[in-house]
């Protein structure tokens, strides 16, 4: 029987999951649908549009810009939370929640919300052999994607972490938020600046910021250097990883990302563990 699921966004067009999500269930020997869903930019809508999926018979969904703060309101109000989407404060990842289910709750108010991209980062570096236990760690940004990505760094065993951010409250008010929220996040081993004030030796530097989709190029001081830079974007020229490259540092893009929360989102709703690396030899087949 075909498996249905959807991703919800807005613009949605250019989504890659559906591409991803296909080869996953080649690699499963599972029949699914997975289609991309257009959604109005408004609370109301995104609702309609989830309670309709879900009590039509859909499996699971992905959420993606600009809805993550949306599906996690609505979760929390409903079938509740994993500690990832509670500590990212957004939910990328919707299934019913199957004890509620089993109790008798109706599928409107059994939505679960879970947050697969922070270890689908820490997934993906891990892939890549780049140490993560006691490394010390520079994130650059401080919105949504830094955020789900700080508890999935500390469970990996990193020894520091500094976020620099261009505006340094942002930076300052994340760490308090999330420190507060799992004991797993050391505040005592994480410092905050501004981007520009970033300086010294880190082991990986990882760009969490949007700037690549204006073309801007962000203040990188001389004297920051690192062995591996990492840039959560992906599919286009990165200066960022090119300042690095130049000074020696092996680099990677968020592509790897991508696959790494869509395989852990995969695997919640079916049960099957994906090869990573498999699919993305296919997958890079046909980019
Ligand atoms: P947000 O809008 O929540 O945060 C944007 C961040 O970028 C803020 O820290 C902001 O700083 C900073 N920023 C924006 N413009 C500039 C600039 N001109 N100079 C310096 N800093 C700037 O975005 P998200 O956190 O949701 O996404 C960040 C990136 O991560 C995006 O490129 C997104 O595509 C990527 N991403 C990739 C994923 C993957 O699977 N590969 C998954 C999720 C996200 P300030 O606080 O000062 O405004």
């Amino acid at each position: 029987m075909t498996q249905h699921f959807i991703v919800i966004g807005n613009p949605i067009a250019h989504s890659k999951s559906p591409e991803i999500h296909e080869q996953f269930a080649v690699q499963a020997g599972i029949d699914i649908s997975y289609q991309r869903q257009y959604c109005p930019d408004d609370a109301a809508s995104f609702t309609a549009v989830v309670e309709a999926f879900f009590c039509g018979g859909g499996v699971g969904a992905n959420v993606t810009v600009p809805f993550k703060q949306v599906a996690y309101d609505c979760c929390a109000a409903r079938g509740g939370l994993s500690e990832h989407a509670k500590t990212a404060g957004a939910v990328n990842t919707l299934l019913l929640n199957k004890a509620l289910l089993e109790s008798g709750v109706p599928i409107t108010d059994a939505l679960y919300g879970d947050n697969t991209d922070g270890q689908g980062l820490i997934n993906h570096i891990m892939s890549l052999d780049w140490p993560l236990t006691d490394a010390r760690v520079a994130l650059i940004g401080a919105g949504g994607a830094a955020r789900g990505v700080v508890l999935p760094l500390f469970e990996a065993g990193i020894g520091s972490l500094t976020i620099a951010n261009r505006t340094v409250s942002k930076a300052a008010d994340l760490v308090n938020e999330l420190s507060a929220a799992s004991s797993v996040i050391d505040d005592q081993n994480i410092e905050v600046c501004a981007t520009n004030e970033l300086s010294g030796a880190f082991d990986i530097i990882i760009n969490a910021t949007s700037i690549g989709l204006s073309g801007d190029t962000l203040p990188l001081d001389d004297a920051l250097n690192c062995q591996y830079a990492y840039d959560m974007m992906y599919g286009r020229p990165l200066p960022f990883l090119q300042h690095f490259a130049a000074r020696g540092a092996q680099i990677s893009e968020g592509y790897g990302m991508l696959i790494g929360q869509a395989a852990l989102s995969f695997e919640r709703w079916t049960g099957h563990t994906i090869d990573v690396a498999q699919a993305t030899t296919a997958l890079n087949k046909d980019r």
